[in-house]
């Protein structure tokens, strides 16, 4: 495998259409397939993809004529097929689905930006893609053109960022930010370096996947204006690593432009140990670096996507030890109701003790490491230079290790059988605690 190249394909269909045209992101934005009679063109059908494509208020469909070349047509179950052309599977609701199942409307302050976690914000500013997931997780408010974000919308976004200093890392993602106009993106990026305490910005885009004829010189001149500057990709199966993807990633890596890439784990698609680790193998010979695989979400339209936690498991179990260190992932959940990205992995510590852990490694040998029994905390903290860093938000279970808390409980906890008589003291100088603003955070 290592020695093979990795491929170009263009279905028959396209055969005459010129060079020019194919390789020109435009033509591949304004040629996307969406009706039964184009997808006829390419492969056949099945009675449930049919039904789908004609079913009353279907999330949106669109495909590229570079990313529907990928699909094998005669094989009904193929991979990528899977990922964009819709089955009747779509249609069926299941147990425990949210239209909104990372609860991202509730943590947004302002149309479009997400704030959960305490230094970094997921900022929405268009809701098109290039081509769209079947299975995405913001299909309430992507693929809808009636429902763009406005002017107003993006001022608001920017005037929360510039009054909240915490935030040091800005996410830019989908809805596509690389199918925005050149001249739009350029904006959004400039407003955002205008803003001192946003040291990173991020993009998060499937358009390098979709269609890489999109990652022209200029958008890599484009992109290097604005470092620290990182991009994830979204690449779910070793058939979406093409020699257009590998030129495409090739561009932005000598742009300066770390990659990286995010996997969603579905059914039928990549959800196999070994299929996961060749696409950790391949994705790494184009320079990019898997960053984490998603549990799938609990989002309308995917129930027939979704695994076992345990599927996730297997496949870590796979990886680490299996292949390169820098080619594993982080598995994680994004938590339904809001909680953020849990990450998951299998167990590696067996037992321990006061002075021993016994951990197991990939192969399943077996070893245990013996603990210091002289270990004191250093003479002078190590905190002191970094103590201003604001740490806004949740102290977490940080909190509860660093001794600031007892415990944290659940909302309602104290009214509870009569428990909330009691009030949990904290370890840590109350008053101290108070004046810092944090509050009693087990209220929270
Ligand atoms: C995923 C995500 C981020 C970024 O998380 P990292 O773990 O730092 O990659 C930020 N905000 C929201 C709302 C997210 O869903």
């Amino acid at each position: 495998m290592s020695k093979t190249q990795f491929v170009s394909k263009r279905a028959p269909v396209f055969k005459d259409i010129p060079d020019e045209k194919w390789n020109d992101w435009r033509w591949q934005l304004g040629h996307r397939l969406n009706t039964i009679e184009e997808f006829e063109k390419v492969l056949k059908l099945t009675e449930s993809e049919k039904k789908a494509l004609n079913a009353p208020g279907l999330f949106r469909v669109d495909i590229t004529p570079y990313f529907v070349s990928l699909i094998n047509p005669e094989d009904p179950f193929d991979p990528i097929r899977k990922q964009v052309i819709p089955t009747s599977e779509e249609l069926q609701p299941f147990t425990g689905e949210m239209e909104d199942s990372l609860a991202e409307d509730m943590h947004s302050p302002v149309p479009g930006l997400v704030h959960r976690y305490p230094d970094r914000v997921l900022m929405l500013i268009t809701n098109t893609c290039a081509s769209y997931c079947r299975y995405c997780t913001r299909a309430r408010l992507v693929g809808d053109p009636h429902q763009s974000f406005s002017n107003e919308d993006f001022e608001a976004q920017l005037e929360y960022l510039r009054n909240t200093p915490q935030v040091r890392d800005v996410l830019i993602s989908g809805g596509d930010p690389l199918t925005l106009a050149p001249r739009v993106l350029e904006r959004v990026l400039n407003s955002l370096r205008e803003i001192e305490h946003i040291e990173i910005i991020r993009i998060g885009s499937r358009v390098p996947v979709f269609m890489p004829q999109r990652v022209t010189d200029e958008l890599c001149e484009l992109l290097q204006n604005y470092h620290p500057l990182w991009l994830n990709i979204h690449v779910n199966h070793p058939n979406e690593i093409t020699h257009e993807l590998a030129l495409a990633c090739d561009k932005l890596t000598r742009a300066g432009i770390p990659l990286g890439n995010q996997s969603v784990l579905l059914a039928g698609v990549n959800d196999d140990p070994l299929l996961m680790r060749q696409l950790v193998r391949d994705l790494v010979r184009i320079r990019v670096r898997p960053y984490y695989i998603y549990q799938c979400d609990l989002v309308h339209g995917a129930g027939h996507f979704r695994t076992p936690v345990a599927k996730g498991l297997e496949i870590m179990e796979a990886l680490r030890g299996h292949t390169s260190g820098f080619a594993n992932p982080t598995y994680v959940v994004d938590a339904p109701g809001g909680g953020g990205k849990i990450p998951l992995m299998p167990n590696y510590m067996i037992a321990q003790s006061d002075n021993a852990v016994v951990l197991r490694n990939f192969e399943g040998f077996i070893t245990t490491y013996e603990q210091p029994t002289n270990y004191t905390r250093p003479a002078k903290s190590l905190t002191d230079p970094y103590k201003d860093l604001g740490n806004e938000g949740q102290e977490g279970v940080l909190g509860l290790l660093q001794g600031k808390q007892v415990s944290i409980k659940p909302e309602g906890f104290d009214q509870l059988r009569g428990r909330g008589g009691v009030k949990h003291r904290l370890r840590a100088d109350e008053s101290k605690w108070k004046a810092l603003g944090k509050g009693d955070q087990s209220q929270n």
